[in-house]
């Protein structure tokens, strides 16, 4: 999985970096300065690929649509990566970040 993720952002961000992080309200991150999307440490061994994409795609178009948040912009590269529409259903939050990084967070559990 871990192989994935790294692999789905070079592809995608070229200058990227992967890793994990301990943010308690957080699944996964993207950190504009940094250029680093993170997941939460619990998902480092999780062998759900749905939910795991997803939340990659999910980050990468935040990297690629800068600090837009979950506008059209953002909308265009979820688009273009086939994202799993989340935030259209209300499922997530999205907390923006100090450093201007966004988080995302499920309210509900995410069924296959
Ligand atoms: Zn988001």
């Amino acid at each position: 999985m871990i192989n994935y993720c790294k692999e789905l952002i070079k592809k995608h961000l070229p200058n990227w970096s992967f890793g994990y992080h301990k943010h308690r309200l957080s699944l996964a991150r993207t950190s504009h300065r940094y250029k680093k999307i993170t997941l939460h440490e619990n998902l480092r061994k999780s062998k759900n690929e749905y939910v795991v994409r997803n939340l990659i795609k999910h980050e990468i178009a935040h990297a690629k649509s800068s600090r837009a948040g979950h506008g059209k912009t953002w909308l265009n590269e979820t688009n273009k990566l086939r994202t799993a529409d989340w935030a259209k259903k209300k499922k997530i939050y999205v907390i923006k970040e100090k450093d201007g990084g966004m988080s995302i967070l499920l309210n509900k559990k995410v069924k296959k």
